[in-house]
């Protein structure tokens, strides 16, 4: 995994101070600055590889993730094997890290929006993601060579793959190094092209694979997929495949952070004299005891119910909102018993005659 050791690429120690962490990147920022490196794209990444690093490491509680989940990267993880450089990727899905490289450049990233349930996100999920991109040659493995031919030595690198430029700034002369445009950065020319690529070493094609979505996800999270975007150009490696993960909302539940939350509607009187509900939960049902004289809004959770936490052990909780319904288009007995009640408890509530009147009313 390059560039992972977010220490190293801000050049500190795994024990550095906010001090520290601040010092080393504001040396790193002023040296690869596009402004002081332009038309670098080598600086610029560097640049941008710093900066996330910072925003990351600068964060204590982001800090405080990325130390404990570097620990925790192996066997003890609570995550299926191969899928380990998927979460690590989600981690770090704003990573620009790549090394820097000589030969066939890689190919442009890609992405992909895959649409799944709250329950997929609550307990992870294996779903199929088909994506129609640049793929290697099969006839010519990617090398763009008809076969039984082989590449030779570009003159305008001399095979090097890059071609080196001097310029100036202010900040004195600056050497750039950048991909040779003529052999796309391989060092080599092709003069008997292969037919089905003609040359390029990519087809485009269709491929279906299976993402592992781990649980607790939330809408809108990527996974970033090493080596499924489109290939690169006569057998450079695979972009990145970014998977945009959109959870449908479920009716029943809301979701706050790893919480769910659901609005359970007993009657006036049950609500009053107390009752046993079933709720949903995500894939059953629970029952919850409304005591007597529950008020609208009692709240009543309901411990590891919720979604799994995505960077930890354990799910989230179930609060389970009471509503309470007021009685409406009430039969005469119902009204009878109600204002009854009324009566009982000394209460002022209206005569039935106006609500007859206000109804003939209505029909003019
Ligand atoms: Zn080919
Ligand atoms: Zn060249």
């Amino acid at each position: 995994m390059p560039n992972t050791d977010l220490y190293a690429v801000l050049e500190v120690g795994h024990d550095a101070s906010p001090e520290e962490l601040k010092r080393s990147y504001r040396r790193l920022a002023r040296q690869f600055h596009p402004d002081a490196n332009p038309g670098d794209p080598a600086a610029e990444a560097r640049f941008k590889e710093v900066s996330q690093a910072y925003e990351i490491l600068s964060d204590p509680e982001r800090r405080a993730n990325y130390d404990r989940f570097g620990a925790d990267v192996g066997a003890g993880s609570p995550f299926g094997a191969g899928s380990v450089q998927d979460i690590f990727d989600m981690f770090f899905g704003g990573l620009g890290g790549r090394p820097q490289r000589r030969g066939p450049q890689p190919g442009p990233d890609a992405e992909v929006s895959v649409d799944i349930t709250l329950d997929d996100a609550a307990f992870g999920a294996s779903h199929d993601v088909s994506v129609t991109l640049p793929q290697r040659c099969s006839s010519c493995a990617g090398s763009g060579c008809a076969p039984g031919t082989s590449p030779v030595t570009c003159v305008e690198c001399s095979g090097t793959g890059e071609v080196r430029r001097v310029r100036n700034s202010i900040l004195g002369q600056m050497v750039t190094a950048t991909p040779c445009s003529r052999c796309a950065g391989t060092g080599q020319r092709i003069d008997t092209p292969c037919p089905d690529c003609r040359g390029d070493g990519r087809v485009t094609a269709t491929s279906t694979f299976t993402v592992q979505i781990p649980p607790g996800v939330e809408d809108g999270s990527t996974m970033r997929l090493a080596d499924r975007g489109a290939a690169g150009a006569r057998g450079g490696p695979s972009g990145r495949l970014f998977v945009h993960l959109r959870v449908r909302p479920d009716p029943r539940f809301e979701r706050v952070g790893d919480d769910l939350h659901h609005e359970a509607h007993v009657s006036f009187a049950q609500a009053a004299l107390g009752t046993t509900i079933e709720v949903p939960t995500l894939r059953a049902t629970a029952s919850v005891e409304v005591e007597p004289g529950s008020a609208f809004g009692t709240v009543h959770r309901i411990r590891h119910e919720g979604v799994a936490h995505l960077h930890g052990r354990g799910r989230g909780d179930l609060y389970v909102h009471l509503a309470v319904d007021v009685p409406i288009a009430l039969d005469d007995t119902s009204a009878d018993l109600l204002r009854q009640l009324a009566a009982h408890r000394g209460e002022e509530v209206r005569e039935r005659a106006p609500r007859l009147f206000s109804r003939r009313g209505a029909k003019k």
